[in-house]
């Protein structure tokens, strides 16, 4: 009958104008996801677990943004004080929510991107500068394709000779200058060496933490720096009050953790810990048998007998993971390690060892926060509806037919990009491309069993909890929808009684 003059059956009945998508909608779905919960890429019973490893930066110890403002200026002033870069940088001042974790750098290029799990470029994510790059010209600089040749340019780490990937949560001011100095040579048409420019900053960015300063800040002012330290306490206590057993490995110097563990445990931290290890230079601390481990007193003098034993209330310095397993007998699936760092905390652990691994990814409570509202619940929805309608409907070919498919497809368009730029206007979520998940994520799904905003999610969890993952489809499986909503993030436990939590 009337169905528009067009010929595709259903057409009427299928494309809802946008004011019934809160129909398409099924009751309850807005806020159902608790950014405060733990979610589970594999099957693991906190019961079987005996003893709980951390990091510390990021992980045991959260810190304020304020924290990316005051490395990016100091950076940015070693750049123009140490490396004469020009005096017209001082104008340039950090962009909070610029950057976000997880994105790949083009050394040769200038070219800062976000890459999805097959390798290629989220189309409208290529930045030079602090300007998008155009679609076509990004295909083009990579030989008439989007696909990047990740394998040949970077290594494992992230850390090849000609694209690297930003992972820790201090390279988001990293990034941020990056982006800076360059849209500065390019709008002030300055010739530069692309190379020189990415190795000077990454140096700057070093020097704030390789000198201390950054330590110093935090030291002088930990309320400002170090958030939740009551949680760190709570989550650490309750551990050790079931028995547990509980040991740090991290990068940082003793004295710097020491302030910071005082300020959010107390003076007798030590007291919860069985080991403590610092400056244990990871990821090499998991991979390289070479650095044996020495014995530090609180002063930071070292000892020079050798290491028999690993033992309580002492701290050590360096080692690595093939002598910690043997000194402590902690092998396998009874040992949980918590780090933010999915390639210098986790990867190896996961791989290589056999340790469970909890990723932290303080981004989740944004994200999730973002996911909850209605708004992206509408567009996700209409998004997927005009994704099913393409799909059912492209075989009708007339001019008229492929007309109305044109106009979903700019529609469809539309709708992914403004569902990317509700979590970053420039480089969307860091766990999607559009439809995709991207290479932070398929890496993240990885290197852990579990992973969660902050460790103190834990404190919303039973110390005997099993967590158990969706049972997601794969593309040939039927979706079980029964099974989508009853386990995994959907079931989270005690969903009210957590909102005092933050
Ligand atoms: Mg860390």
């Amino acid at each position: 009958g009337t169905v528009r003059t067009l010929n595709f059956p259903g057409y009427f009945f299928l494309t809802p104008p946008l004011y019934f998508i809160p129909d398409l909608l099924p009751p309850g779905v807005c806020s159902l996801l608790n950014p405060a919960a733990i979610y589970a890429n594999n099957e693991i019973s906190l019961g079987d677990v005996e003893i709980y490893g951390f990091d510390y930066d990021y992980t045991l110890a959260q810190y304020s943004n304020l924290l990316h403002s005051m490395i990016f200026n100091t950076a940015r002033d070693i750049l123009i004080e140490q490396f004469k870069y020009p005096e017209g940088l001082r104008k340039y001042e950090y962009i909070p929510g610029f950057a976000i974790r997880g994105l790949h750098y083009d050394v040769h290029k200038s070219l800062l991107m976000k890459i999805d799990a097959f390798h290629y470029v989220q189309l409208g994510t290529a930045y030079q500068g602090l300007k998008p790059v155009p679609d076509e010209e990004v295909i083009e600089m990579y030989g008439g394709t989007q696909h990047i040749p990740l394998y040949q340019m970077s290594d494992f780490y992230g850390k090849g000779p000609s694209i690297k990937q930003f992972m820790d949560i201090f390279s988001l001011p990293e990034m941020t200058l990056l982006s800076s100095v360059t849209d500065y040579f390019m709008t002030h048409n300055i010739e530069y060496d692309q190379v020189h420019l990415y190795k000077d900053i990454s140096d700057a960015i070093k020097d704030v933490h390789v000198k201390g300063m950054m330590y110093k800040w935090i030291e002088k002012d930990m309320e400002k720096y170090i958030l939740h330290g009551d949680e760190t306490y709570a989550v650490l206590n309750r551990l050790v009050n079931h028995n547990k057993k509980l040991f740090l490995i991290t990068n940082s110097p003793f004295s710097f953790v020491d302030k910071g563990m005082k300020h959010m445990v107390g003076k007798n931290w030590r007291d919860l810990f069985d080991m403590v290890i610092v400056q244990a230079d990871k990821p090499n601390f998991f991979t390289d048998r070479r650095k044996p481990f020495r014995k530090m007193d609180e002063k930071g003098s070292l000892h020079w007998d050798k290491i028999s034993k690993l033992e309580k209330g002492k701290i050590y310095k360096q080692g690595n993971l093939f002598d910690f397993l043997r000194l402590t007998g902690w092998r396998g699936s009874k040992v949980l390690y918590f780090g933010d760092h999915l390639y210098s905390d986790l990867a190896d652990l996961m791989l290589r060892h056999g340790w469970r691994t909890g990723a932290i990814v303080p981004e989740l409570e944004t994200e999730i926060r973002i996911i909850n509202t209605e708004q992206y619940m509408h567009s996700l929805t209409w998004q997927q509806a005009l994704t099913g309608l393409l799909e059912r409907m492209q075989m009708y070919q007339d001019a008229e037919s492929r007309q109305v498919l044109l106009e979903w497809m700019k529609e469809r368009q539309e709708i992914r990009s403004l569902s990317k730029n509700l979590f970053n206007p420039q480089f969307g979520s860091i766990f999607r491309t559009f439809h995709n998940p991207t290479y932070f994520s398929r890496r993240l799904i990885r290197f852990s069993d579990i992973y969660m905003a902050s460790i103190s999610c834990l404190l919303n969890y039973d110390v005997n909890f099993t967590f158990y993952p969706r049972r997601t489809p794969l593309q040939h499986e039927a979706p079980l929808w029964m099974d989508q909503l009853c386990t995994g993030c959907m079931k989270t436990p005690f969903l009210e009684e957590m909102v005092h939590i933050r």
